[in-house]
């Protein structure tokens, strides 16, 4: 699953709000992320985790500021196409199979030999044995697996992940983990938001906390990673 040609991106994100009416879910939001970066970020709910990455993912408007990516991407190129997201509420179709499910995807992102990378990808995430099974019929944490593979489809070089470990079984926890591992020493870009420590928080190389949607520590500023991952959860 290692990237065969990872192209290292960063992001920098400038003074971004994000309103909802008077509600700020973001507050002057300044961030520089180097490639190859595995950053974790922890904050009660409502803190905005969600928030800063739909707005990295492109899935949502900043109210105010700026979010781009170093380097640009070409003319040709969507940035978001350089990205794979794994959203909280997982964006998986349930009256399609788990192979429907990545094959879709997979011809959406024009990836060559769809059925081949599908197949392989069924296979890393342990649902191989059941590919021909509706995604209804699957647990959470089955359905977070072909989440989790849908993300990787096109080997992206930005992961942007919603509470990854939601549902995983303590086996999903570990895969998930080695597979973070080898995306960031591969220099994939991940940013993800995280509940206390775990094996997927021993993968972030940073941390950041955010409390009513502004940045209020991070490791680069001095905070040990511990402090700022468990004060969250307190
Ligand atoms: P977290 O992921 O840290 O739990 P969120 O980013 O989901 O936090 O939410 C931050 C704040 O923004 C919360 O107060 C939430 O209610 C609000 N919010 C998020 N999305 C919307 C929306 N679509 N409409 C209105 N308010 C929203």
């Amino acid at each position: 699953m290692t990237p065969a040609e990872t192209r290292r991106i960063g992001l920098r994100l400038e003074n971004i709000d994000k309103r909802y009416g008077g509600l700020y879910a973001l507050r002057r939001v300044s961030l520089e992320i180097e490639p190859g970066e595995c950053v974790a970020f922890a904050g009660r709910n409502g803190s905005g985790k969600t928030t800063l990455l739909r707005i990295a993912a492109q899935l949502v408007r900043p109210s105010a500021g700026k979010l781009t990516f170093s380097p640009a991407p070409n003319q040709s190129e969507r940035a978001t196409k350089n990205t794979g997201f794994v959203a909280h509420a997982t964006m998986v179709y349930d009256e399609l199979t788990a192979e429907e499910n990545l094959l879709l995807f997979a011809r959406l992102l024009e990836i060559p030999e769809p059925s081949q990378r599908v197949e392989s990808l069924l296979r890393d995430v342990g649902l191989f044995e059941r590919r021909d099974s509706l995604v209804r019929t699957f647990s959470r944490g089955m359905r977070q697996r072909v989440a989790l593979a849908r993300a990787l489809l096109h080997e992206p070089s930005v992961l942007l992940l919603d509470e990854p470990a939601t549902g995983l079984d303590p086996q999903g926890v570990s895969w998930l983990a080695a597979t973070l591992r080898r995306l960031r020493d591969a220099d994939c870009t991940i940013l993800m938001s995280l509940h206390g420590e775990s094996e997927i928080s021993d993968v972030a190389t940073r941390a950041i906390r955010l409390d009513a949607g502004a940045v209020v520590a991070d490791t680069r500023n001095g905070a040990s990673l511990h402090s700022i991952l468990t004060f969250a959860n307190a």
